[in-house]
């Protein structure tokens, strides 16, 4: 199957070649011939299976003809539950529409100012992404025009029941005309899920995707807290010595740095090669080649690099440099565990990465253990100032009594109040 079956845009075929797709996915397959056909859509489909494609393309395609409707109010509306999702999916709709005239997107989220959102409002605009906390506010002063409105989608949605946006979302679908396409992606369908369907859903159909690997069960998710990049060095020359690790891919966040990680660790006898984005094709085969025929054991490589790297006796990510966009671990991790198999992500942190490691956490729903080597111990110390399940845990690395501490996002000095914060580890 491939995009142009699916009788899209040419611009947005065009714009879905510019960013490297080459078929659909299996969701996609699924569900967008079934969105254009104007159904109602009740879609399980995670994070990572290329659902956020599924509705941006169908909501461009109806974008692609005018209105039948005068006004200025947005055609298309996506809720989400968080702002990070919000922006992700804006950023979606500014990839794949990048090739359409006149194409006016707004986002309006929580914790934001408001005059910005205000004068947003007053422009006419074709999608509306938002978070439905800030929306009510902005419809209860009048300032939404949903007289146009064609679509309304409602994104992860058992994370915005989850957030007691429930009522909020009711309202939100309520000031909208009866007449629009809905379309619900959620992780689950039953429950809660499948009432609200029952509510603001017309005879929807009924596509689910099972995808354990894209929630990344299959991957046992670890952190080290570090103190610097001396410590990130004696940490991995100490975790690439055990022989329970088949291969590895160590990311890094820059070209250069993965140039002179590849090389620091091949002086060190490590089995090392880099791959990034300066090197040309032939000698990126050429690397790839040496992961597949198992003479490369660590590959040093940049995120743009790995992508769609699909080496099946990848046993262990590890991510020297943690990502800048939460999306990134996702894609990172998923280059192990491949085809079923087991495998493990280990993340080093340090404590300027501690905003983008909660980014992370929230991204994927779910704090990461923290993890010790005896004798390796962060001088700094972390604590947590939120832990998800309200409780501590302890389990060490490779039978290692490492202490775990599930979110711990803030560090504090030896000397100063970790103890305070209760959850502290050393
Ligand atoms: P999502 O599940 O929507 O969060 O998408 C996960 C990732 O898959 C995003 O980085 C998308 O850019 C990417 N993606 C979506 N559709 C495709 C496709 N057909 N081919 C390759 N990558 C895709």
């Amino acid at each position: 199957m491939s995009f142009e079956s699916l009788n899209l845009n040419p611009a947005i075929l065009q714009a879905l070649t510019t960013a490297g797709y080459e078929q659909p996915t299996p969701v996609q397959v699924k569900a967008i011939p079934e969105a254009r056909a104007g159904h109602d859509l009740m879609v399980s489909a995670p994070t990572g299976t290329g659902k956020t494609a599924v509705f941006v393309l169908t909501a461009l395609q109806r974008l692609a003809q005018p209105s039948a409707k005068s006004g200025r109010g947005p055609r298309v509306l996506v809720l989400t539950p968080t702002r990070e999702l919000a922006l992700q999916v804006t950023s979606a709709v500014d990839k794949y529409c990048r090739f359409m005239r006149h194409m006016r997107t707004g986002t309006v989220l929580g914790g934001m100012p408001y005059p910005k959102q205000r004068r947003l409002l007053e422009q006419p605009l074709d999608i509306l992404v938002a978070t439905p906390g800030r929306l009510i506010d902005f419809i209860d002063q009048g300032r939404v025009d949903f007289s146009r409105l064609e679509m309304l989608v409602l994104d992860e949605a058992d994370r915005m029941l989850d957030m007691g946006f429930i009522e909020p979302v009711k309202r939100i679908a309520g000031a909208t005309p009866a007449a629009r396409q809905t379309l619900l992606f959620s992780a689950t369908l039953d429950g809660g899920i499948a009432k609200l369907a029952q509510q603001l859903l017309r005879e929807p159909r009924l596509i689910q995707i099972a995808a354990p690997r894209a929630r990344h069960e299959n991957i046992e998710q670890r952190l080290h807290y570090v103190d610097d990049g001396g410590h990130k060095r004696r940490l991995l020359d100490h975790l690439l010595r055990d022989t329970g690790l088949g291969q590895a891919i160590v990311f890094t966040a820059t070209k250069r740095g993965a140039d002179r990680l590849a090389e620091a660790l091949f002086d060190d006898g490590h089995e090392a090669a880099a791959l990034h984005g300066n090197m040309n094709q032939n000698q990126r085969n050429r690397t790839l080649a040496r992961v597949r025929n198992g003479s490369v054991r660590v590959l040093v490589a940049t995120d743009v690099a790995a992508r769609g790297i699909d080496v099946l006796s990848i046993t262990h990510v590890i991510n020297y440099d943690l990502p800048k966009v939460a999306e990134d671990y996702v894609h990172r991790i998923g280059r192990t565990g491949r085809a079923g198999a087991m495998g493990i992500a280990i993340s080093f942190a340090t404590p300027e990465d501690a905003r983008q490691l909660k980014q992370i956490e929230r991204f994927t729903g779910r704090g990461i253990e923290a993890h010790v080597v005896p004798g390796m111990e962060p001088k700094l110390r972390a604590r947590s100032d939120f832990s998800r399940d309200g409780r501590g845990s302890s389990r060490g690395q490779n039978g290692n009594q490492g202490r775990v501490n599930g979110a711990a996002t803030r560090w504090s000095s030896r000397r100063d109040g970790g103890r305070k914060a209760g959850r502290v580890f050393s």
